[in-house]
């Protein structure tokens, strides 16, 4: 029998916070009273994070352990959590206590009267740096006029979703995933829950910046061709300023005047700046294209605990 609720947690490194985010989690099921399997996704950690899950699934019946042979990354522990969950609703939940786990009965209530993607929306963010703060602002900002407003602001990837979103969603197997956009853009009846994400309860953060920039490249490179365009609007207005450069200059030569030299240089290299960039944003797509042409398996899976001999 297929449990009501899934709860997928990705996790790298998570030592420190496991056995606390495993204790909070197990009080909210339990009290909601009806069936639920906890879905864990070991990302590659190096430190005692699987040993900590193997025993986790070997004490409870409601484990599940997905062993990743070496880390892929957030997005891809959160995607092999869907292909593994059975769930009639699928609740998607960072492993460090920032996502309360006590806000899942006011999903599941949204859920039950109707709601097939139940999002949770930031307020604010405790025990973020500023940087954080308004870059993530500043670029959800960007995202949402490059995507139309599909993306919605200061929403993570803890959310619940019906069984049919997340059916729709493991039928997308694109490798540079920006779930969170995935989700918006499905359609289906979209509700939010409004939050303030805690400090993480133990242990640093596992997104430095690289990681940041990534996502936050597959989010703007994955949901817009708006950077193409701007390509051919660049090109557009330099070759109507280049040739206006040209008819002056000719102008100049007529009327028997030099124009200096100077100014070519500085031409010369705006130029030059442009077209590399317009090369850089034409590889980000070029690149994706390589990737889903290659179609490597998202993830790699070395060990799944927890589950039925027939599965
Ligand atoms: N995570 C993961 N793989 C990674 C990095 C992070 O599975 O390569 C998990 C991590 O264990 C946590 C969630 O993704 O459950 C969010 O990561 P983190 O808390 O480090 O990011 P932040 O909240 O600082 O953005
Ligand atoms: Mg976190």
């Amino acid at each position: 029998m297929n449990p009501v609720y899934s709860i997928i947690v990705p996790c790298y490194n998570e030592e420190a916070v496991l056995g606390e985010t495993h204790k909070r989690l197990t009080k909210v099921m339990t009290d909601m009273g009806e069936s639920y399997e906890i879905v864990y996704v070991n990302d590659g950690s190096r430190d005692e994070t699987g040993n900590i899950l193997r025993k986790l699934a070997a004490e409870d019946d409601h484990v599940r352990a997905i062993m990743f042979a070496r880390n892929a990354g957030h997005q891809m522990a959160v995607t092999a959590g869907l292909d593994y969950a059975s769930g009639d609703a699928v609740v998607i939940i960072d492993a460090d206590l920032q996502d309360p786990p006590e806000l899942i009965p006011q999903m599941a209530e949204k859920w039950k009267d109707g709601a097939q993607v139940v999002a949770a929306q930031r307020n604010k963010r405790a025990g973020e740096t500023a940087f954080k703060k308004i870059t993530a602002s500043a670029y959800y900002k960007l995202l949402n006029w490059l995507t139309g407003g599909m993306v919605p602001r200061d929403t993570g990837d803890f959310r619940l979703v019906d069984r049919r979103v997340a059916d729709v969603i493991r039928g997308m197997p694109e490798h540079n995933r920006f779930l969170r956009g995935m989700f918006a853009s499905v359609g289906f009846r979209q509700e939010s829950i409004r939050y303030d994400r805690d400090k993480r309860f133990a242990g640093e953060t596992h997104y430095p910046l690289k990681k940041m920039l990534k996502l936050a490249a597959d989010g703007v490179f994955s949901f817009s061709k708006k950077p193409l365009k701007a390509i051919t609007a660049v090109g557009l207005l330099l070759l109507l300023a280049g040739g206006l450069g040209l008819l002056a200059l000719l102008i100049l030569l007529l009327c028997g005047r030099h124009g200096g030299l100077w100014w070519m240089a500085a031409l010369n290299g705006a130029l030059t700046g442009t077209v590399l960039t317009a090369l850089g944003i034409l590889g980000e797509y070029v690149g994706r294209i390589y990737d889903e042409s290659r179609g490597r398996p998202l993830y790699i899976v070395a060990d799944a605990l927890g589950f039925d001999e027939e599965q």
